[in-house]
């Protein structure tokens, strides 16, 4: 009876431990990526001379948003052919190359997470966006997972903190800011109700405009600390979702929304997108 018991309590410490590692690598994903190999073949792209090209870079080595990723591909390949877009998909990070990459009239961060190029793809980036390029970022692309100053400068312009948790998902109504660009708010309501994981920043974005906003005092912002209990840092009320800004040459918009695949058929949301990719692709 004595053995029994000790192989029971051992077999539950066994379990906690196991349970603490795993917790801990997910963790750890999420804050920083897996280590990762970079591609750095070239790919062969066959660009229509006739039709603006987009760059769909879902590559992640933190939390993977699979989901929502694999809903945004069909309503991507929608939106080109409505515009006349080409777009070209993929999860290598070998088409960061300045001669490739100036072919492209934008760049989409579609969910990706962690440290997903090397050096000198990160320089490329950064350098066709200042040179009149743009880079659109969705939702687990402004995590804090990427560990790269330009791209949380000029994209995100702030750091990310954390979602709520209890619950994860939540509606808010989205209010749309009617004097910025109008490119960005074409066909949109000036308000609609949306659900998703709102990310929570630590500060207010900096130096860019804000797009849409919801009422932070209206989401319960508890997150991944067990401690902390409505924690909203910078934010507060005024809690923007979307934004952009011009750098040198180039542009940038970013929206927090994004994390399921629902909100792929929420019309409005999938609006967003397309008036931020117009809007990249003006000029
Ligand atoms: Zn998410």
């Amino acid at each position: 009876m004595k053995k029994a018991l000790k192989i029971v309590l051992w077999s539950l410490l066994g379990l906690v431990v196991l349970l603490f590692a795993a917790g801990s690598l997910f963790f750890y994903k999420v804050k920083n990526g897996f280590p990762v190999s970079y591609e750095t073949d070239r790919p062969s792209i066959n660009f229509p001379a006739d039709k603006p090209a987009l760059l769909l870079f879902s590559k992640t080595t933190g939390f993977r948003h699979g989901e929502s990723i694999d809903a945004s591909k069909p309503v991507f390949r929608q939106l080109a052919q409505r515009n006349g877009w080409f777009v070209y998909e993929t999860e290598a990070g070998g088409v960061f190359n300045a001669d490739q990459l100036k072919q492209f009239k934008a760049v989409v961060f579609d969910n990706s997470t962690g440290r997903v190029l090397n050096d000198e793809q990160q320089q490329a980036l950064s350098q066709y966006v200042e040179a009149g390029g743009a880079l659109v970022g969705i939702h687990g692309s402004g995590d804090d997972s990427h560990h790269w100053t330009w791209y949380q400068t000029n994209l995100i312009g702030t750091t990310f903190s954390h979602h709520p948790l209890n619950p994860q998902l939540q509606q808010a109504e989205v209010q749309v800011d009617a004097s910025v660009d109008s490119t960005l708010t074409s066909q949109l309501p000036a308000s609609w109700k949306h659900t998703d994981e709102w990310y929570v920043f630590l500060t207010q974005p900096k130096n860019v405009r804000v797009v849409s906003h919801i009422d932070g005092s209206k989401i319960i912002p508890n997150g991944n600390m067990l401690f902390i209990k409505d924690k909203n840092f910078g934010m507060g009320k005024y809690h923007p979702v979307a934004w952009y800004r011009t750098v040198g040459q180039g542009k940038t918009f970013y929206t927090s929304m994004g994390h399921s695949a629902a909100i792929w058929q929420d019309a409005h949301f999938v609006r967003l997108l397309e008036n931020a990719l117009r809007w990249t692709l003006n000029g």
